[in-house]
């Protein structure tokens, strides 16, 4: 979850939404990626909104904080929990919709994220279930699942006519000595 939570846009308020109750873990409560939690009342909030965790508190996503993301990205209709991270952006989907990320206007925005953000050695991430996905201008690649402390690396290369072609791999952490 965000470190330092950008301010709620404003007119924007998480409403019926709870979708990063499902889709986010929350360390504090021990609780998985992709289950809801069991305080959730999907649709209408949280049963321990007055103590619920830190990190609960802290979060918010991209839709929440952007004035510039249209209300298609509502995570609740969208089904994409958006977040701003150090190196660029993360687009958590629903496992329950594992495709919604690839219907307009998501796609073609998550696309050209990746291609300005690749210039500023930034990334577009989707995470589906265990599965990542690097979102790349020329293709998606699909690392499949992350282990712990495992990273995203893009590599360049220069194609015949002088394209800059990306590509993605994963690097897991290395066995401790
Ligand atoms: S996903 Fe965003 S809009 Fe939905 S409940 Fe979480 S913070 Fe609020
Ligand atoms: S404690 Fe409340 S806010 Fe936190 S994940 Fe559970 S339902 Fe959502």
């Amino acid at each position: 979850m965000n470190d330092s939570p950008a301010p709620v846009a404003a007119g924007r308020s998480c409403g019926t939404c709870t979708l990063c109750c499902k889709v986010l873990a929350i360390e504090e409560l021990s609780k998985a990626h992709g289950v809801w939690c069991p305080h959730a009342k999907p649709g209408r909030g949280c049963a321990i909104y007055e103590t619920r965790p830190g990190s609960c508190r802290e979060f918010h996503c991209g839709w929440l904080v952007s004035e510039g993301l249209s209300e298609a990205w509502f995570p609740a209709s969208s089904k994409i929990v958006l977040m701003y991270v150090e190196n660029g952006v993360v687009a958590v989907v629903d496992a329950g919709r594992p495709d919604a990320w690839k219907a307009a206007p998501f796609y073609q925005q998550l696309k050209a994220w990746s291609a300005a953000f690749l210039q500023h050695d930034r990334q577009v991430l989707v995470r589906v279930g265990d599965r990542t996905i690097a979102v790349l201008p020329d293709e998606d690649a699909d690392l499949g699942p992350m282990a712990p402390g495992a990273r995203v690396i893009i590599e360049t290369a220069r194609a015949p006519t002088g394209k800059t072609l990306y590509r993605a791999r994963r690097a897991d952490a290395s066995p401790a000595q």
